[in-house]
Parts: C-alpha cells; sequence; structure tokens
C-alpha cells in the first residue's frame, strides 16, 4: 500500500481539487494507497474540507496540528502517521504533478528506496525567488556535499527508508536535505512543476531566509570554520599594517591614517557581528535541541484510527 502526505495550510477549495485529482490518477493505476492530509494549522475552511473528505472517502485520513507548526513539521507528522509500505510526499497545491506518482511508484518496485521528484522548470516563481533558490542550493550542494540542485519536496521513501528518517532525533529537519542524506538506492525522475492551482504561496522572504539558514546549520558547520578562517585572513592582515606602522613610527613618519582607521573599524565591526551572528545561529540550534520539544501537536483526526505499523513506530520510538 501506498500512503500519500501532504501538508496543508490555508488551502481552502484546493483541498477538494486536490483529493479529487490525486483519487483520479491513483484509482487510474489500480494502485491501493491512502492519503495522509495533515492541516498546519489553518486559519480557513481547511480542516472542515479535510473532515468532509475523509467521511466520505475511507481511504483519506485527517491529521489536524494544533498550530502552525510549519510545512517540514507538518511533513514529518504525516510521515509518522503514514501506515505505507512506501510514502510518497506531495505539496497540496497541485505544483506537483500527481500523475508522475504511478512512475514513482514503478521505480520503487524496481528496486529503488527513494525516488526524487527533479524539476525540468521552475514555473510559479519570480526571478527574485529563482535567483535565490539557485544560489541558496548550490551553496548547500558545495558545503555539505548533499546534492540540493533541483531538488524537490516531491519524494517517495520505501518503508526502510522511511523508517531511517524517522531515526534521525533532530528537531530542525530539513527534509529535502536529510532524506537525501539517509543514502539508500535512489532513483529520480523529471517532472515539471505546475502553476499553483490556487490561493498563493505563504512563503515570505523571511520564512524562506529561515528555512534556508535552518536547512543550513542542521547539516553542516562550514559557516563556522568560515568565521574562524576570516579570522585568520585579518590576522595575517593585522601583521602586515602593525609592522608598516611600526617601520614609518621608526623613520619619523607620521601615520595619516584617519581614513583607514575608519575603514578598519567598518570592517571589523562587520565582521565581528557576523561572526557573532553564525555562532547564534549555533547556539540557537542547541539550545532547541537540547529543550527538546515536541516537533507538532496533533488537536484532532478524522477519518479511519491508526493503523498498525503506526502503533509499531510509535512504540519503537517511546522505547528509545
Ligand atoms: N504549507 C504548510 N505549512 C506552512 C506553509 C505551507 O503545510 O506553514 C504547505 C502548503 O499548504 C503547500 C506546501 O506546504 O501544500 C507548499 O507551500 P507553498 O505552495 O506555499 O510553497 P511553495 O510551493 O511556494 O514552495
Ligand atoms: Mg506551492
Amino acid at each position: 500500500m501506498i500512503s500519500v502526505v501532504a501538508p496543508i495550510f490555508n488551502e481552502g477549495a484546493g483541498v477538494d481539487r486536490f483529493v479529487a485529482r490525486l483519487t483520479e490518477v491513483l484509482t487510474g493505476a489500480g494502485l491501493s494507497y491512502e492519503l495522509v492530509l495533515v492541516d498546519d494549522g489553518s486559519t480557513d475552511d481547511s480542516w472542515d474540507r479535510v473532515a468532509a473528505q475523509a467521511l466520505l472517502d475511507g481511504r483519506v485520513r485527517g491529521l489536524q496540528l494544533s498550530r502552525n507548526f510549519g510545512k517540514e513539521s507538518a511533513v514529518l507528522a504525516g510521515l509518522e502517521h503514514a501506515a505505507g509500505d512506501a510514502v510518497v510526499v506531495i505539496d497540496s497545491d497541485l505544483q506537483h504533478p500527481p500523475q508522475a506518482i504511478p512512475e514513482m511508484v514503478r521505480r520503487w518496485r524496481e528496486g529503488a528506496h527513494v525516488v526524487e521528484a527533479v524539476k525540468r522548470n521552475r514555473t510559479g516563481q519570480g526571478v527574485v525567488g529563482r535567483l535565490g533558490g539557485r544560489a541558496f542550493n548550490k551553496a548547500f550542494t558545495g558545503l555539505t556535499r548533499v546534492d540540493l540542485i533541483d531538488a524537490t519536496d516531491f519524494r517517495l521513501l520505501g518503508r526502510p527508508a522511511l523508517e531511517a528518517l524517522l531515526r534521525l532525533p533532530e528537531h530542525s529537519s530539513f527534509f529535502r536535505g536529510t532524506s537525501s542524506w539517509i543514502g539508500f538506492r535512489r532513483s529520480a525522475i523529471e517532472v515539471d512543476i505546475e502553476e499553483r492551482a490556487g490561493g498563493r504561496s505563504r512563503w515570505t522572504f523571511g520564512s524562506l531566509f529561515r528555512l534556508a539558514v535552518n536547512g543550513l546549520t542542521s547539516f553542516t558547520s562550514a559557516p563556522l570554520h568560515l568565521v574562524t578562517m576570516v579570522g585568520l585572513a585579518f590576522a595575517g592582515f593585522a601583521v602586515l599594517l602593525g609592522a608598516q606602522t611600526l617601520i614609518r613610527w621608526i623613520g619619523g613618519d607620521s601615520v595619516a591614517g584617519f581614513p583607514t582607521v575608519i575603514l578598519l573599524l567598518l570592517v571589523m565591526g562587520t565582521f565581528l557581528l557576523l561572526g557573532l551572528g553564525v555562532i547564534g545561529e549555533y547556539l540557537a540550534r542547541i539550545h532547541e535541541e537540547v529543550r527538546g520539544r515536541p516537533r507538532y501537536l496533533v488537536q484532532e483526526r478524522s477519518g479511519p484510527v491508526a493503523s498498525l505499523p503506526e502503533q509499531l513506530v510509535r512504540a519503537d520510538r517511546a522505547e528509545r
């Protein structure tokens, strides 16, 4: 059986459209499946629609988080509650083409543990978003050697890969990164990302920046080393400048360096603050992990009750 996990945040009428489209594709392909819809604390009627869909169709299960925890946590909630032999994570705004799912399942049956959908295009994104996304993916791939170029969150995980992913203890998980980090036999298919079927993207510049910083700091400590490198470079520079100043002073030549002083102050101040900021990010990360709060809280469920594999997973987690 295949579990399809979709996070939902204020999608409104999009929920019905999404469920209809998925039912059409999945039954059309003759797959046995369940649909796990995770309402990430929507403030519109999304949850009512999910609950209604769960009433109508026994294969639809709904999970309502107690507030907006963010897409990453919503996906995690869905993954922990999925009962299938393979799980497909897909956006509920129909930007990820559901018709690719049968092909992903075919790859999985042929032996792949992780099937990733790779972007062929980037519709539905502005120029800034596109450039920003590309720059981040390049930087991430370069710093962590986890390939994110053209990656999407649209992917299929077989049960063993899913269990491996759920065993990662970190709180600030970054699905796209962690599901690559676990390894396993992988396969990739190319998909065209569609325009959003309705509503609009909820990502703001701020939330995207947060996601980028979270993703990076939970994967690599390279920025910390960068601070050290910049510090070293400055030390070298300081020795040169100090020597020059001393020599001039000894030669009776007064140093006329007012602009130099201002420039030095500015540059040093900037790097000091940046360095402190980078260290602060890691400190915040550690603080979060140490606190160990749950990633999400479930407020309500609809549809069939927890199935067997889920209980097993939970019992296993409780044991640990
Ligand atoms: N989403 C969510 N919680 C959030 C923001 C988004 O569950 O806080 C869901 C949203 O409903 C959609 C998916 O995550 O199914 C992708 O969101 P969106 O389309 O806004 O992002 P984009 O496609 O622009 O990356
Ligand atoms: Mg979208």
